[in-house]
């Protein structure tokens, strides 16, 4: 086939469930691809020769071959090729802002002028994955022999879970130590079921578990045992602290200490982790909100006001203070978010929250805002309207502008550095810290980020541990 045909192709759109159905319910949004239409979509591949789509890609996916044995049909080739260089393709086909790292590089995109015509990289890697999870026999890894080595990895989120193989593969004995009952860090407490279903998370944990990974959960590094313990009293040669960004930051404005105010996290947490949307079957306690504002526009507020609608909320705002085009959440969770009938309120913020006589929410102000100046991010920087002030009847305000770094570890362990915003500092190229044998990686090192930097850093910091530990080795 030559290019013309190839660019002739539509583009394969990717069967969903109705918005009105799947606003009250938890599944999976997105269905995924049969192998007809992954084939289809993988032709539409023009094998550029100068492979942008792979500089777009944080972890360099040879993104072209695998579009190839896709569209042969060679899902098992295509998953092979993704896996060396990707550890959880099911979770970042799913979750990754591919219309800003691969897909917006994509030469097919480029010459319809629209990102959402490029090849559905993002889609395809999710198809591969799923294909191998239903179809391929599980292979028995084979492990190097034992080195000796102790190393410990805090937390269990991406970064950790990159790490933990890694290290493991190397022939290292490897401890996770996980504060939640459930493994996997964002990827189960805040990233809803019917985005990424735990179930592929889980699968990743007992595939850690067959690498000889021994998980210890509710176990709260920084509380009875620090770091400086687990090398000194417990005799790890190594640490790993990958304990993310779940620290939520809040507003700072009158009424933000009401009944019915929330941070994402928590709510997302209770939702997800605590399984609070199974109501009488577990004891986790909810706050049903009838009329909720989400305060943010990124991922977590997409996220937290399709899991308000979900949870019975009758009506749902998104306060942004910027526009749309300004909004760092995915694409496809606007889409889907508007879709379900989350009321998009652009360039308008909240001023304070007012309550009740007992202590409650009833409603919101908020202010009308304009673009200014370019801030330092780049980004046109929203300025307040005087006199523009509106009231809003709610009962619930979920907030969710951000999180900043997990302060735990940094402030049990002597001689950490960390930098302003408390991420810890790294040499970027093993990822050890100021203190030598520890090293970090994920969010606590990049501040709020994603799940395939996450990756990245584990995976970067996997290399320092093995190296350090084999330099130590040969003294
Ligand atoms: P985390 O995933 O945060 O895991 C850290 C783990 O460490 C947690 O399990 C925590 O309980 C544990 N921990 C913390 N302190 C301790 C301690 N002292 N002892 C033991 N354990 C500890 N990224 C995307 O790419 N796409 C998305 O669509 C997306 N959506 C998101 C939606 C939400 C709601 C949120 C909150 C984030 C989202 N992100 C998304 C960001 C992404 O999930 C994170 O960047 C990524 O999970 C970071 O991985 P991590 O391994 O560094 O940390
Ligand atoms: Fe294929 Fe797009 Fe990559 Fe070119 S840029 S190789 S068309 S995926």
């Amino acid at each position: 086939m030559n290019n013309k045909e190839r660019m002739s192709i539509p583009p394969q759109a990717m069967p969903e469930q109705k918005p009105e159905i799947r606003a009250h319910n938890m599944q999976e949004v997105a269905l995924g691809y049969s192998a007809e239409m992954a084939k289809l979509e993988a032709t539409r591949c023009l094998n550029c020769p100068t492979r942008p789509c792979v500089q777009g890609c944080p972890v360099a996916i040879r993104i072209p071959e695998f579009l190839a044995k896709t569209a042969e049909g060679d899902f098992a080739g295509a998953l092979a090729i993704i896996k060396e260089t990707s550890l959880l393709p099911a979770v970042c086909g799913r979750v990754c802002p591919q219309e800003k790292q691969c897909q917006l590089f994509c030469t097919v995109g480029k010459i319809h002028k629209d990102v959402d015509k490029a090849v559905a990289i993002g889609r395809l890697e999710r198809f591969v994955a799923d294909w191998g999870r239903e179809n391929l026999q599980k292979a028995v890894p084979t492990l190097p022999p034992k080195t000796g080595k102790r190393v410990a990895v805090i937390g269990s989120g991406p970064a950790s879970i990159t790490c933990a193989a890694d290290c493991a593969r190397a022939g290292h004995e490897v401890t996770m130590f996980e504060a939640f009952h459930k493994c996997g860090g964002v990827l189960v407490y805040g990233i809803p079921e019917f985005r990424l279903p735990k179930a592929i998370v889980q699968q990743e944990i007992d595939g850690l578990q067959e690498l000889g990974v021994k998980i210890k959960r509710n176990y709260c590094v920084g509380l009875t045992r620090n770091v400086s313990d687990l090398m000194t009293k417990d005799g790890f040669d190594a640490v790993f602290v990958g304990t993310g960004a779940g620290l939520p930051k809040f507003m700072d404005i009158e009424g933000e200490n009401l009944n019915g105010v929330f941070s994402a996290n928590e709510y997302l947490t209770r939702a997800n982790l605590m399984k609070a949307y199974c109501e009488g079957e577990v004891d986790t306690p909810f706050w049903h909100g009838k009329k909720v504002a989400v305060l943010g526009g990124g991922n977590v507020a997409m996220d937290a006001s399709r899991m308000a609608l979900r949870l019975g909320a009758e009506k749902v705002y998104l306060i942004y203070r910027r526009s749309e085009v300004e909004m760092p959440a995915r694409r496809e969770e606007i889409h889907h978010a508007k879709e379900e009938g989350v009321e998009f309120l652009l360039l308008q913020n909240a001023k304070r929250i007012l309550g009740d006589s007992t202590g409650k929410v009833v409603a919101i102000e908020c202010l009308k805002y304009e673009l200014g100046e370019p801030d330092a991010s780049g980004r046109r920087s929203p300025v307040a309207i005087p006199g523009s002030e509106f009231t809003l009847d709610v009962d619930t305000v979920i907030v969710a502008v951000g999180n900043a770094s997990n302060p735990l570890i940094p402030a049990t362990t002597d001689g950490l550095e960390v930098n302003r915003r408390g991420n810890i500092v790294v040499n970027p190229e093993t990822n050890m810290t100021s203190i030598p044998g520890v090293f970090a990686g994920g969010d606590i090192v990049l501040g709020a980020a994603t799940v395939i930097l996450a990756m990245g850093e584990g995976r970067r910091a996997a290399a320092g541990i093995n190296a350090w530990l084999a330099a130590k080795q040969d003294k």
